[in-house]
Protein backbone atom coordinates (compact mmCIF):
# COMPACT_ATOMS: atom_id res chain seq x y z
CA UNK A 1 0.00 0.00 0.00
CA UNK A 2 1.18 3.50 -0.96
CA UNK A 3 2.14 5.68 2.20
CA UNK A 4 0.07 8.77 1.22
CA UNK A 5 2.69 11.11 2.71
CA UNK A 6 5.43 9.58 0.14
CA UNK A 7 3.09 9.97 -2.54
CA UNK A 8 2.37 13.89 -1.46
CA UNK A 9 6.11 14.21 -1.25
CA UNK A 10 6.68 13.00 -4.63
CA UNK A 11 3.96 15.13 -6.38
CA UNK A 12 5.84 18.12 -4.72
CA UNK A 13 9.15 17.01 -5.90
CA UNK A 14 7.51 16.59 -9.37
CA UNK A 15 5.81 20.18 -8.97
CA UNK A 16 9.08 21.43 -8.02
CA UNK A 17 11.40 20.44 -10.95
CA UNK A 18 8.29 21.45 -13.51
CA UNK A 19 9.05 25.45 -11.73
CA UNK A 20 12.94 24.90 -11.35
CA UNK A 21 13.61 23.74 -15.10
CA UNK A 22 12.16 26.66 -16.99
CA UNK A 23 14.00 28.99 -14.38
CA UNK A 24 16.71 27.77 -14.55
CA UNK A 25 17.01 27.45 -18.47
CA UNK A 26 15.30 31.32 -18.49
CA UNK A 27 18.11 32.28 -16.07
CA UNK A 28 20.37 30.74 -18.69
CA UNK A 29 19.52 32.45 -21.60
CA UNK A 30 19.42 36.22 -20.34
CA UNK A 31 23.05 35.33 -18.89
CA UNK A 32 24.59 34.24 -22.32
CA UNK A 33 22.25 37.41 -23.38
CA UNK A 34 23.75 39.46 -21.41
CA UNK A 35 27.08 38.39 -21.95
CA UNK A 36 26.71 38.81 -25.83
CA UNK A 37 25.76 42.56 -25.57
CA UNK A 38 28.31 43.27 -23.70
CA UNK A 39 26.30 44.55 -20.98
CA UNK A 40 26.81 41.52 -18.47
CA UNK A 41 29.13 41.21 -15.97
CA UNK A 42 32.88 40.35 -17.01
CA UNK A 43 34.01 37.19 -16.49
CA UNK A 44 34.46 35.53 -12.92
CA UNK A 45 38.07 36.29 -11.87
CA UNK A 46 39.62 33.40 -9.77
CA UNK A 47 41.07 34.75 -6.71
CA UNK A 48 44.74 36.07 -7.66
CA UNK A 49 44.29 37.01 -10.67
CA UNK A 50 43.67 40.76 -12.20
CA UNK A 51 40.71 41.70 -13.25
CA UNK A 52 41.71 42.61 -16.96
CA UNK A 53 40.29 45.63 -18.65
CA UNK A 54 41.03 43.41 -22.31
CA UNK A 55 38.04 43.95 -24.62
CA UNK A 56 36.21 41.01 -25.90
CA UNK A 57 36.33 39.95 -29.32
CA UNK A 58 32.99 41.15 -29.80
CA UNK A 59 34.08 44.84 -28.57
CA UNK A 60 38.04 43.95 -30.91
CA UNK A 61 34.99 43.80 -34.06
CA UNK A 62 33.12 47.06 -33.15
CA UNK A 63 36.49 48.49 -32.68
CA UNK A 64 37.62 47.35 -35.67
CA UNK A 65 35.11 48.67 -37.87
CA UNK A 66 34.61 52.10 -36.22
CA UNK A 67 38.49 52.60 -37.34
CA UNK A 68 37.41 51.42 -41.06
CA UNK A 69 34.71 53.73 -41.08
CA UNK A 70 37.18 56.39 -39.46
CA UNK A 71 39.61 56.10 -41.92
CA UNK A 72 37.17 55.97 -45.02
CA UNK A 73 35.84 59.21 -43.87
CA UNK A 74 39.57 60.59 -43.81
CA UNK A 75 40.02 59.27 -47.09
CA UNK A 76 37.19 60.61 -48.76
CA UNK A 77 37.76 64.28 -47.42
CA UNK A 78 39.44 66.45 -49.81
CA UNK A 79 42.77 67.05 -49.69
CA UNK A 80 43.39 70.89 -49.05
CA UNK A 81 44.15 72.49 -52.44
CA UNK A 82 47.91 73.62 -53.01
CA UNK A 83 48.73 76.83 -52.70
CA UNK A 84 49.10 78.44 -55.83
CA UNK A 85 52.17 78.54 -57.42
CA UNK A 86 53.02 82.08 -59.64
CA UNK A 87 54.48 81.04 -62.63
CA UNK A 88 57.68 82.54 -63.02
CA UNK A 89 57.16 85.92 -65.93
CA UNK A 90 58.64 84.12 -69.09
CA UNK A 91 58.48 85.54 -72.29
CA UNK A 92 57.11 82.53 -74.04
CA UNK A 93 53.90 82.28 -71.13
CA UNK A 94 53.09 86.62 -70.99
CA UNK A 95 53.74 87.21 -74.66
CA UNK A 96 50.28 85.55 -75.80
CA UNK A 97 48.24 88.73 -77.75
CA UNK A 98 51.74 89.23 -79.41
CA UNK A 99 52.08 85.88 -80.49
CA UNK A 100 49.04 85.20 -81.52
CA UNK A 101 49.06 88.03 -83.83
CA UNK A 102 51.97 87.42 -85.30
CA UNK A 103 51.30 83.74 -85.95
CA UNK A 104 48.48 84.13 -87.94
CA UNK A 105 50.12 86.01 -90.22
CA UNK A 106 53.25 84.11 -90.59
CA UNK A 107 51.48 81.09 -90.29
CA UNK A 108 49.48 81.96 -93.59
CA UNK A 109 53.12 82.42 -95.27
CA UNK A 110 54.32 79.69 -94.87
CA UNK A 111 51.50 77.49 -95.87
CA UNK A 112 51.89 79.66 -99.34
CA UNK A 113 54.96 77.31 -100.11
CA UNK A 114 56.03 79.93 -102.47
CA UNK A 115 56.92 83.58 -101.60
CA UNK A 116 54.65 86.14 -104.09
CA UNK A 117 53.60 89.47 -103.62
CA UNK A 118 50.76 88.38 -101.24
CA UNK A 119 53.73 87.03 -98.95
CA UNK A 120 55.10 90.58 -98.97
CA UNK A 121 51.93 92.02 -97.90
CA UNK A 122 50.94 89.64 -94.97
CA UNK A 123 54.65 90.23 -94.00
CA UNK A 124 54.45 94.26 -93.67
CA UNK A 125 50.81 94.18 -92.34
CA UNK A 126 52.17 91.28 -89.73
CA UNK A 127 54.87 94.16 -88.68
CA UNK A 128 53.03 97.26 -88.68
CA UNK A 129 50.09 96.03 -86.40
CA UNK A 130 52.94 94.44 -84.29
CA UNK A 131 53.84 98.22 -84.54
CA UNK A 132 57.40 97.60 -85.05
CA UNK A 133 57.36 101.09 -87.23
CA UNK A 134 57.35 101.59 -91.03
CA UNK A 135 60.84 102.81 -90.96
CA UNK A 136 62.08 99.54 -89.12
CA UNK A 137 59.71 97.54 -91.48
CA UNK A 138 61.04 99.13 -94.79
CA UNK A 139 64.44 98.48 -93.56
CA UNK A 140 63.64 94.96 -92.68
CA UNK A 141 61.57 93.88 -95.59
CA UNK A 142 64.10 95.80 -98.19
CA UNK A 143 66.98 93.41 -97.06
CA UNK A 144 64.94 90.31 -97.46
CA UNK A 145 63.52 91.42 -100.83
CA UNK A 146 67.23 91.31 -102.02
CA UNK A 147 68.15 88.04 -100.32
CA UNK A 148 65.03 86.27 -101.73
CA UNK A 149 65.92 87.79 -105.54
CA UNK A 150 69.79 87.14 -105.02
CA UNK A 151 68.49 83.58 -104.01
CA UNK A 152 70.26 83.43 -100.76
CA UNK A 153 66.38 82.91 -98.74
CA UNK A 154 64.50 79.63 -100.50
CA UNK A 155 60.50 79.44 -99.98
CA UNK A 156 58.73 80.75 -97.02
CA UNK A 157 59.80 78.75 -94.14
CA UNK A 158 63.28 80.05 -94.99
CA UNK A 159 61.78 83.51 -95.24
CA UNK A 160 60.24 83.63 -91.73
CA UNK A 161 63.20 82.19 -90.56
CA UNK A 162 65.24 85.07 -92.14
CA UNK A 163 63.20 87.57 -90.49
CA UNK A 164 63.34 86.07 -87.06
CA UNK A 165 66.80 86.23 -87.23
CA UNK A 166 66.99 89.86 -88.57
CA UNK A 167 65.11 90.67 -85.74
CA UNK A 168 67.30 89.34 -83.00
CA UNK A 169 70.15 90.66 -84.58
CA UNK A 170 68.73 94.71 -84.85
CA UNK A 171 67.82 94.31 -81.15
CA UNK A 172 71.02 93.00 -79.96
CA UNK A 173 72.82 96.00 -81.83
CA UNK A 174 72.44 98.47 -78.47
CA UNK A 175 74.00 97.41 -75.05
CA UNK A 176 71.54 96.16 -72.71
CA UNK A 177 73.56 96.22 -69.64
CA UNK A 178 72.31 97.68 -65.93
CA UNK A 179 74.78 99.68 -64.21
CA UNK A 180 74.20 97.42 -61.29
CA UNK A 181 75.46 98.39 -57.76
CA UNK A 182 79.23 96.22 -57.02
CA UNK A 183 80.04 96.56 -60.24
CA UNK A 184 77.76 93.98 -61.92
CA UNK A 185 78.47 95.72 -65.02
CA UNK A 186 81.61 97.26 -66.66
CA UNK A 187 79.45 100.41 -67.17
CA UNK A 188 78.45 101.14 -63.62
CA UNK A 189 82.36 102.82 -63.09
CA UNK A 190 82.35 104.31 -66.30
CA UNK A 191 80.88 107.56 -65.24
CA UNK A 192 78.39 105.62 -68.21
CA UNK A 193 75.59 108.44 -66.48
CA UNK A 194 78.06 111.11 -65.99
CA UNK A 195 77.89 111.59 -69.93
CA UNK A 196 74.24 110.52 -69.82
CA UNK A 197 73.28 113.37 -67.53
CA UNK A 198 73.31 117.40 -68.91
CA UNK A 199 76.19 119.46 -67.80
CA UNK A 200 77.88 118.67 -64.86
CA UNK A 201 76.77 121.77 -62.41
CA UNK A 202 77.45 120.35 -59.17
CA UNK A 203 77.59 123.02 -57.25
CA UNK A 204 76.85 125.91 -59.48
CA UNK A 205 73.09 125.59 -59.11
CA UNK A 206 71.77 128.24 -56.20
CA UNK A 207 68.48 128.27 -56.63
CA UNK A 208 67.94 124.63 -55.90
CA UNK A 209 67.18 125.37 -52.10
CA UNK A 210 69.73 122.46 -51.38
CA UNK A 211 73.23 123.98 -51.91
CA UNK A 212 75.69 124.47 -49.37
CA UNK A 213 76.58 120.63 -49.22
CA UNK A 214 79.29 120.07 -52.09
CA UNK A 215 82.61 119.25 -50.87
CA UNK A 216 81.26 118.20 -47.48
CA UNK A 217 80.47 114.97 -48.81
CA UNK A 218 83.69 114.53 -50.17
CA UNK A 219 85.25 111.38 -47.94
CA UNK A 220 81.71 109.53 -48.37
CA UNK A 221 80.97 106.29 -50.05
CA UNK A 222 79.78 107.56 -53.83
CA UNK A 223 76.10 105.90 -53.61
CA UNK A 224 74.81 104.79 -57.08
CA UNK A 225 71.76 107.02 -58.33
CA UNK A 226 69.06 105.52 -60.60
CA UNK A 227 66.56 108.19 -62.19
CA UNK A 228 63.14 106.47 -63.57
CA UNK A 229 61.35 108.80 -65.67
CA UNK A 230 58.32 108.45 -67.65
CA UNK A 231 54.46 110.07 -68.29
CA UNK A 232 52.19 109.11 -65.21
CA UNK A 233 50.66 105.80 -65.20
CA UNK A 234 53.30 103.76 -67.61
CA UNK A 235 54.83 101.85 -64.41
CA UNK A 236 57.56 103.54 -63.17
CA UNK A 237 56.65 103.25 -59.35
CA UNK A 238 56.01 99.50 -59.87
CA UNK A 239 58.97 99.66 -62.01
CA UNK A 240 60.75 100.67 -58.90
CA UNK A 241 59.42 98.61 -56.31
CA UNK A 242 60.04 95.52 -58.90
CA UNK A 243 63.67 96.79 -58.92
CA UNK A 244 64.37 97.54 -55.64
CA UNK A 245 63.14 94.13 -54.62
CA UNK A 246 65.30 92.30 -57.12
CA UNK A 247 68.34 93.93 -55.85
CA UNK A 248 67.56 93.76 -51.95
CA UNK A 249 67.42 89.65 -52.57
CA UNK A 250 70.48 89.41 -54.21
CA UNK A 251 71.82 91.37 -50.92
CA UNK A 252 72.28 95.10 -52.17
CA UNK A 253 70.93 97.96 -49.55
CA UNK A 254 68.61 99.73 -51.36
CA UNK A 255 66.74 103.29 -50.51
CA UNK A 256 63.83 104.26 -52.47
CA UNK A 257 62.92 108.25 -53.22
CA UNK A 258 59.67 109.30 -53.50
CA UNK A 259 60.57 111.53 -55.94
CA UNK A 260 56.65 112.15 -56.97
CA UNK A 261 55.64 114.53 -54.72
CA UNK A 262 52.43 115.68 -56.86
CA UNK A 263 50.32 112.72 -56.11
CA UNK A 264 50.13 111.37 -52.42
CA UNK A 265 49.38 108.24 -53.64
CA UNK A 266 52.31 107.24 -55.06
CA UNK A 267 54.31 108.19 -52.38
CA UNK A 268 51.91 105.62 -50.74
CA UNK A 269 52.22 102.88 -53.27
CA UNK A 270 56.18 103.81 -53.00
CA UNK A 271 55.94 103.43 -49.45
CA UNK A 272 54.29 99.90 -49.94
CA UNK A 273 56.82 98.78 -52.52
CA UNK A 274 59.63 100.02 -49.92
CA UNK A 275 58.29 97.40 -47.07
CA UNK A 276 57.52 94.88 -49.61
CA UNK A 277 61.46 95.00 -50.92
CA UNK A 278 62.77 95.42 -47.53
CA UNK A 279 63.79 98.80 -49.04
CA UNK A 280 64.27 102.45 -46.84
CA UNK A 281 62.00 104.96 -48.37
CA UNK A 282 62.53 109.26 -47.80
CA UNK A 283 59.24 110.67 -49.16
CA UNK A 284 58.23 114.29 -48.74
CA UNK A 285 55.67 116.60 -48.54
CA UNK A 286 52.62 116.58 -50.92
CA UNK A 287 53.80 118.97 -53.36
CA UNK A 288 57.31 119.39 -52.29
CA UNK A 289 60.58 119.75 -54.34
CA UNK A 290 61.04 116.10 -55.83
CA UNK A 291 64.61 117.79 -56.28
CA UNK A 292 65.22 117.81 -52.26
CA UNK A 293 63.48 114.28 -51.45
CA UNK A 294 66.23 112.99 -54.27
CA UNK A 295 68.79 115.24 -52.19
CA UNK A 296 67.68 113.74 -48.85
CA UNK A 297 67.87 110.29 -50.08
CA UNK A 298 71.23 110.27 -51.37
CA UNK A 299 72.71 112.02 -47.96
CA UNK A 300 70.81 109.44 -46.39
CA UNK A 301 72.06 106.75 -48.11
CA UNK A 302 75.54 108.11 -48.20
CA UNK A 303 75.38 108.30 -43.84
CA UNK A 304 72.99 104.58 -43.34
CA UNK A 305 75.68 102.71 -45.62
CA UNK A 306 72.66 102.15 -48.71
CA UNK A 307 74.34 101.47 -51.76
CA UNK A 308 71.99 102.55 -54.29
CA UNK A 309 68.82 105.31 -54.63
CA UNK A 310 66.08 104.17 -57.18
CA UNK A 311 64.30 107.68 -57.78
CA UNK A 312 60.74 107.91 -58.46
CA UNK A 313 59.66 110.90 -60.35
CA UNK A 314 56.86 112.70 -61.51
CA UNK A 315 55.36 112.85 -65.30
CA UNK A 316 52.79 115.14 -66.04
CA UNK A 317 53.36 115.97 -69.48
CA UNK A 318 50.43 118.82 -69.16
CA UNK A 319 53.17 121.41 -68.66
CA UNK A 320 55.95 120.36 -70.78
CA UNK A 321 58.28 123.08 -69.59
CA UNK A 322 58.09 122.58 -65.94
CA UNK A 323 58.55 119.14 -66.12
CA UNK A 324 61.79 119.32 -68.36
CA UNK A 325 63.19 121.84 -66.07
CA UNK A 326 62.70 119.99 -63.01
CA UNK A 327 63.74 116.96 -64.31
CA UNK A 328 67.09 118.55 -65.63
CA UNK A 329 66.47 119.61 -61.68
CA UNK A 330 66.87 116.54 -60.22
CA UNK A 331 69.29 115.12 -62.64
CA UNK A 332 71.77 117.57 -61.32
CA UNK A 333 71.34 117.27 -57.57
CA UNK A 334 71.14 113.92 -57.66
CA UNK A 335 74.53 113.77 -59.40
CA UNK A 336 76.06 115.56 -56.69
CA UNK A 337 79.28 113.06 -54.89
CA UNK A 338 78.28 111.18 -52.84
CA UNK A 339 75.76 110.80 -55.74
CA UNK A 340 76.28 109.62 -58.90
CA UNK A 341 73.43 108.77 -61.56
CA UNK A 342 74.32 105.63 -63.23
CA UNK A 343 71.40 104.98 -64.75
CA UNK A 344 68.41 107.15 -66.45
CA UNK A 345 65.57 104.99 -67.29
CA UNK A 346 62.85 105.72 -69.21
CA UNK A 347 59.52 104.10 -68.86
CA UNK A 348 57.14 103.32 -71.78
CA UNK A 349 54.12 101.27 -71.69
CA UNK A 350 54.12 99.30 -74.66
CA UNK A 351 50.25 99.42 -74.98
CA UNK A 352 50.50 102.54 -76.10
CA UNK A 353 52.85 102.07 -79.35
CA UNK A 354 53.87 104.70 -81.31
CA UNK A 355 51.85 107.50 -78.59
CA UNK A 356 54.99 106.35 -76.59
CA UNK A 357 57.54 107.34 -78.77
CA UNK A 358 56.48 110.60 -79.05
CA UNK A 359 56.18 110.99 -75.44
CA UNK A 360 59.54 109.48 -75.08
CA UNK A 361 60.97 112.38 -77.05
CA UNK A 362 59.98 115.17 -74.23
CA UNK A 363 61.91 113.16 -71.72
CA UNK A 364 64.99 113.17 -74.22
CA UNK A 365 64.99 116.63 -74.38
CA UNK A 366 65.29 116.97 -70.27
CA UNK A 367 67.49 113.99 -69.69
CA UNK A 368 69.92 112.25 -71.26
CA UNK A 369 68.55 108.72 -70.73
CA UNK A 370 70.74 105.34 -70.70
CA UNK A 371 68.02 102.95 -71.55
CA UNK A 372 63.97 102.25 -71.62
CA UNK A 373 62.08 100.17 -69.20
CA UNK A 374 59.28 99.17 -71.35
CA UNK A 375 56.13 97.76 -69.24
CA UNK A 376 52.79 95.92 -69.96
CA UNK A 377 53.85 94.01 -72.49
CA UNK A 378 52.27 91.66 -71.30
CA UNK A 379 49.13 93.13 -71.79
CA UNK A 380 49.45 94.05 -75.54
CA UNK A 381 50.11 92.83 -79.15
CA UNK A 382 52.16 95.83 -80.17
CA UNK A 383 55.39 93.73 -78.79
CA UNK A 384 57.26 95.23 -82.22
CA UNK A 385 57.43 98.51 -80.51
CA UNK A 386 60.75 97.76 -78.67
CA UNK A 387 62.16 96.96 -82.04
CA UNK A 388 61.14 100.61 -83.18
CA UNK A 389 62.68 101.91 -79.30
CA UNK A 390 65.72 100.74 -80.48
CA UNK A 391 65.94 101.73 -83.86
CA UNK A 392 63.95 105.34 -83.57
CA UNK A 393 65.19 106.54 -80.13
CA UNK A 394 68.47 104.87 -80.20
CA UNK A 395 67.97 103.75 -76.56
CA UNK A 396 68.29 99.94 -75.36
CA UNK A 397 65.24 98.47 -74.04
CA UNK A 398 66.94 96.95 -71.07
CA UNK A 399 64.44 95.81 -68.62
CA UNK A 400 60.84 94.77 -69.53
CA UNK A 401 57.63 94.37 -67.27
CA UNK A 402 55.65 91.16 -68.30
CA UNK A 403 52.56 91.49 -65.20
CA UNK A 404 52.10 93.74 -62.01
CA UNK A 405 53.48 91.45 -59.40
CA UNK A 406 56.47 91.83 -57.67
CA UNK A 407 58.64 89.21 -60.06
CA UNK A 408 57.07 90.36 -63.62
CA UNK A 409 60.43 92.25 -64.41
CA UNK A 410 62.87 90.66 -66.36
CA UNK A 411 65.80 91.99 -68.57
CA UNK A 412 65.37 92.32 -71.79
CA UNK A 413 66.45 88.92 -73.66
CA UNK A 414 66.71 89.73 -77.95
CA UNK A 415 66.37 86.48 -78.66
CA UNK A 416 64.35 84.74 -76.35
CA UNK A 417 61.88 87.57 -77.00
CA UNK A 418 61.56 87.37 -80.67
CA UNK A 419 61.38 83.19 -80.24
CA UNK A 420 58.14 83.92 -78.14
CA UNK A 421 56.81 86.27 -80.93
CA UNK A 422 56.90 83.21 -83.55
P1 LIG B 1 53.37 105.51 -62.64
O1 LIG B 1 52.29 106.53 -62.57
O2 LIG B 1 54.20 105.66 -63.86
O3 LIG B 1 54.19 105.44 -61.41
O4 LIG B 1 52.64 104.09 -62.83
P2 LIG B 1 52.31 102.96 -61.74
O5 LIG B 1 53.55 102.30 -61.27
O6 LIG B 1 51.42 103.57 -60.70
O7 LIG B 1 51.53 101.90 -62.63
C1 LIG B 1 50.29 102.17 -63.27
C2 LIG B 1 49.53 100.85 -63.44
O8 LIG B 1 50.23 100.00 -64.34
C3 LIG B 1 49.39 100.06 -62.14
O9 LIG B 1 48.09 99.52 -62.10
C4 LIG B 1 50.40 98.94 -62.29
O10 LIG B 1 50.05 97.78 -61.57
C5 LIG B 1 50.37 98.71 -63.79
N1 LIG B 1 51.60 98.08 -64.29
C6 LIG B 1 52.87 98.49 -64.12
N2 LIG B 1 53.72 97.67 -64.77
C7 LIG B 1 52.98 96.72 -65.37
C8 LIG B 1 53.29 95.58 -66.22
O11 LIG B 1 54.44 95.28 -66.58
N3 LIG B 1 52.24 94.83 -66.67
C9 LIG B 1 50.96 95.14 -66.32
N4 LIG B 1 50.00 94.35 -66.79
N5 LIG B 1 50.63 96.20 -65.54
C10 LIG B 1 51.63 96.97 -65.07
Amino acid sequence: MIDPTTVFATSDVVVGLVVAIPVIVVAAGVAVGLRLRGGGPKSHVPPGEVASDAPTDIELDRSAEATRRAESTTEAEPEPAPEPVAEPATYRSRLGKARGLLSGYLGAVRARGKVDATTWDDLEEALIRADVGVGATDALLDDLRTRVKGGEINGPDALVDALKADLVDMLSAADARLAMPGGGSPDATDGRAASAGTAGTAGTDETDGTAGTDGAQGDSQPVDVWLFVGVNGVGKTTTVGKVANRMSASGTRVLLAAGDTFRAAAGEQLAMWASRADADIVRGSEGGDPSSVVFDAVQRAASKGHAVVLADTAGRLHNKVNLIEELKKIRRIADRPPGHVVEVLLVLDATTGQNGLTQAKVFLEAVDVSGVVLTKLDGTAKGGIVVAIQRELGLPVKLVGLGEGVDDLIDFDPAAFVDALF
